[in-house]
């Protein structure tokens, strides 16, 4: 069995900046860290390799994204991966989800085939969380999503859980689909030495746009449908009013009362 987990690289910090010219993320001098919900996923694929030792279960982490990125790849290999690739490209620069999906979904096909496909529920920068269920539709794959708990694999199927509202659902997907859990699934490990060593011998190889055979201008800002036209940020402006109540807290009540009206806060409140 073959396992493919995507992972992206993110900034690790809480608020990204978005340079208000281009539009693109600022990432010069940003720490970047391996999305925190792709670690979830990683965690899933080495279970199953753990779970069912006898099938010669290899994991191979992919990830698109700038030169060193390579640092998530390796991570990933620490944590339990076989190996990985990483999609590196001036051309793929600015791709929205759509044309992420589409050079991802290509380089799944050429290092392909694989019987399971995890990603994560989605990335703390974009947020979309729309290119696990992308990538499966490019690949024509079955999608289970929001996935809280793996019961069975076997005889070319996955059964899973997914929690609803209310309640739980059950699944099942033949074998090749592409699976998303969500952070309740499990607790993701944290690197062994022996996992650090091993990733450290372990050659990343580098896929470009040419590398893919897709047309360039289907991938990044070119064969973005979505272009972000304008990126402002609002002004953040603390204007308050002290009132006084001591000596006469029926004044202030209605002085406050009034401010509320005069803002129409009010209404809203009833
Ligand atoms: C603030 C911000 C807002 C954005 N808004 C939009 C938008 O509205 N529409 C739009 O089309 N694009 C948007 N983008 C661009 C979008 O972030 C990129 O296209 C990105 O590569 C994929 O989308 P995402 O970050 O939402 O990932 P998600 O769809 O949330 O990611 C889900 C999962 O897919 C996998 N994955 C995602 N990206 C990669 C990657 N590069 N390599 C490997 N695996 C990956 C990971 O497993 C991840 O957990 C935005 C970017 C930023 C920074």
């Amino acid at each position: 069995m073959r396992i493919a987990v995507l992972i992206k690289q993110v900034p690790a910090v809480d608020t990204v900046k978005i340079d208000e010219k281009t539009g693109t993320m600022v990432r010069a001098g940003v720490e970047a860290e391996l999305n925190p919900l792709d670690l979830h996923a990683v965690e899933a694929a080495v279970r199953i390799k753990e779970q069912i030792p006898a099938d010669d279960i290899e994991i191979f982490a992919i990830s698109m994204g700038p030169a060193q990125a390579k640092k998530i790849v390796s991570h990933a290999i620490a944590l339990g991966c076989d190996g990985g690739f990483l999609l590196s490209d001036r051309r793929f620069g600015g791709a929205d989800t759509l044309a992420t999906s589409r050079a991802l979904a290509k380089a799944l096909e050429k290092l392909g085939p694989f019987d399971l496909i995890f990603t994560g529920e989605r990335a703390t920068d974009g947020e979309t969380g729309q290119v696990g269920p992308a990538v499966s539709e490019l690949l024509g794959l079955p999608v289970l999503s929001y996935v809280s708990e793996i019961e069975k694999i076997g005889d070319g199927k996955i059964k899973v859980r997914r929690a609803i509202e209310g309640g739980h659902e059950t699944l099942e997907a033949p074998l090749p689909c592409c699976v998303i859990p969500v952070k309740e699934l499990n607790i993701p490990r944290l690197c062994t030495l022996g996992g650090k060593l091993r990733a450290k011998g372990t050659e990343i190889p580098v896929i470009g746009a040419d590398d893919l055979g897709i047309e360039t201008d289907l991938l990044g800002l070119s064969g973005s449908p979505t272009q972000v036209v304008r990126v402002t940020y609002p002004k953040m402006t603390r204007e308050g009013k002290k009132i006084n109540a001591t000596g006469n807290p029926e004044a202030a009540t209605q002085e406050i009362l009034r401010l509320l009206e005069e803002k129409n806060c009010l209404e809203a409140a009833l």
